[in-house]
């Protein structure tokens, strides 16, 4: 092993070798979405593959949409790809392309090949090229339109352009080798007919060019040096190899193939998305349990927070399926470190002060971050009738649970000491209301003497909290696998987002865009439609499960 092999990757170091060796001066790479979908979590993987390595050694990216299905693609997910990848932090600055740039180009290399003997109008009908294309065990048979003379190809093809051939009437093939074990290099279709607008090219064109030609003809029009996708194309390298030897170009880019992102619960197939959205299962492409770019930025995740995932995760050439909970740990880490707390009550139980002076209400200091004093202090009202989370006070109580229960003192944030005197029930036999009594010697949250509290609490006023909305989200798959079975639709999980009412301190209502503890709960952050008055909060991530372990520990 080198000192580069342990230093990089594998695309890493064939970059460094090629600079190293001088068979590039300067790299250029490409992200080639196609404008049928919004971005997902995989893309962010590509996306920092290819932006990444521009940061690196230098050079540049090009961003360019494969716009070559008309049928299928869109100027909004043009619009929201651009979007995503800026707040990504990444930039393609000039350098945006669209395959339907080269069309002009791309038509002129069918002809060349056409005329070399290298491509030919077939005419069978599509089922029959089916057949003839053979199978994994079988070769394929030629087509018997495969030794037609160039100029009747040549005089089809120049129909095919002008209109005058219906869709699925005719194809152009690139003549490469029926019997060839890569089904991929069986007389692939380069060139087809489609009767329909295209958003960049109107109606100037109803022929359009295949992915396959479409994309390494591209690459070298662009000057693209390494050329980076993932495996599923590794079979197709051939055929971009065979392509760019039969065609005069003056730049040969390599592809190089590296591993798809999987996750758990999470599917990453921008055609299954669509069908997620488009079946209504979710509110959108940018539901914030969408894995997709926009979702997660609705969601809360910071930019900071993927890019550090995917470059944690790396580039390998061995397919594998990323545990969802590393990408919510490293989540967890940046939040913790960016995020200003708060306090909020997600399923509010009232408790009375009942030797508070009546009426009173004290404005007590509260740290944004108990970490970063840098993030400041905020003022807190604290009176006679508070909201505590119903999980934190118990009528009977194990040992080892240090929060509200009768006769037991615990730390009110911030705030005082309070001692549970009494509890009201309502005719359910639920508790309604607890009763405490305060130490005016603690305030701020420490005694005197100080004496040991174990448990803290969060907390509320009552006369001063404002309700929330509060989305509390789940895996989107009841199924680590969303395919078990084979039917994702059949694993969406109905129980992925909880909506409830929550009780929070007014300075929720100040609108900010990053994510924000709940103390003791997780992260949230403001929904895309929240507003003053009617408050929305979005839960990026709980906090680590370690307190619901407990609180299992204890039940048992
Ligand atoms: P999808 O199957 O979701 O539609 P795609 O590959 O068809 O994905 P494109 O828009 O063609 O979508 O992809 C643009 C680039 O993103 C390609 O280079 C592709 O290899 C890469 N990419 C797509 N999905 C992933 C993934 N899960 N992990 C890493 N890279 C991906
Ligand atoms: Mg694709």
């Amino acid at each position: 092993m080198t000192e580069q092999d342990t230093k990089y990757d594998f695309v890493r170091s064939i970059v460094a070798d090629d600079l190293a060796s001088g068979k590039h001066d300067s790299i250029v790479t490409r992200f080639p979405p196609e404008p049928n979908g919004f971005l997902h979590i995989g893309h962010a993987k590509a996306i920092c593959v290819d932006f990444g390595i521009i940061d690196e050694f230098g050079g540049k990216c090009h961003l360019r949409f494969d716009d070559t299905n008309p049928s299928k693609e869109e100027q909004k997910y043009v619009d929201a790809i651009k979007e995503d990848i800026l707040w990504l932090g990444f930039d393609w600055g000039e350098n945006l392309f669209y395959a339907s740039d080269h069309f002009e180009q791309l038509f002129a290399w069918a002809v060349h090949l056409i005329e070399n003997g290298d491509a030919y109008i077939d005419e069978q009908s599509p089922d029959e090229m089916r057949a003839g294309r053979g199978s994994l065990t079988e070769a394929g048979t030629n087509s018997p339109f495969r030794n037609r003379p160039a100029s009747e190809s040549l005089e089809l093809f120049h129909k095919m352009r002008a209109g005058e051939a219906a869709e699925g009437a005719m194809i152009l093939r690139a003549k490469i080798d029926m019997a060839s074990p890569n089904i991929n290099l069986r007389d692939p279709a380069i060139y087809r007919i489609q009767h329909q607008s295209h958003p960049r090219t109107g109606d100037k064109w109803c022929v359009y060019p295949m992915y396959d030609f479409a994309h390494g003809q591209s690459d070298a029009i662009e000057g693209i040096t390494h050329s980076l996708c993932t495996m599923e194309f590794e079979n197709h390298r051939p055929l971009y190899e065979w392509l760019l030897a039969h065609l005069p170009v003056t730049s040969t880019p390599r592809q190089i193939e590296f591993a798809r992102l999987n996750i758990s619960y999470t599917l990453t197939s921008k055609r299954k998305l669509k069908t997620i959205v488009d079946n209504g299962f979710v509110d959108g492409w940018d539901d914030p349990r969408m894995p997709t770019i926009s979702g997660m930025r609705r969601r809360g995740y910071p930019a900071a927070a993927l890019r550090a995932f995917c470059s944690l995760i790396g580039i390998k050439k061995t397919e594998g399926t990323v545990d969802f909970a590393l990408l919510q740990s490293i989540l967890r880490d940046h939040l913790n470190d960016s995020a200003e707390r708060r306090m909020a009550v997600q399923q509010p139980l009232k408790v009375v002060i009942t030797n508070w002076p009546e009426g009173h209400v004290e404005m007590l200091n509260a740290k944004n971050h108990p970490g970063d004093e840098a993030m400041g202090t905020r003022e807190v009202a604290f009176g006679g009738e508070l909201y505590i989370e119903r999980d934190d006070f118990k009528e009977e109580a194990p040992r080892k649970y240090f929060r509200l229960k009768p006769g037991a003192e615990v730390r009110f944030k911030y705030a005082y000491y309070l001692t549970c005197t009494d509890f009201v029930k309502d005719e359910h036999g639920e508790v309604i209301e607890v009763h405490c009594t305060y130490d005016p010697e603690t305030k701020g949250g420490d005694s005197a003497d100080k004496r040991k509290v174990k448990g803290t609490i969060h907390w509320v006023s009552a006369a001063h909290a404002v309700d929330a909305t509060v989305r509390l989200y789940d895996h989107l798959f009841n199924e680590a696998n969303p395919e078990e079975g084979g039917d994702y639709l059949a694993n969406i999980n109905p129980d992925s987002c909880e909506v409830i009412t929550a009780k929070v301190e007014p300075a929720l209502a100040e609108m900010f865009d990053d994510a924000v503890q709940f103390e003791r709960a997780g992260y949230f952050v403001h929904d895309a439609t929240s507003t003053p008055d009617n408050l929305v909060f979005n839960r990026t991530v709980a906090m680590r499960d370690s307190w619901a372990k407990l609180e299992k520990k204890l039940q048992s």
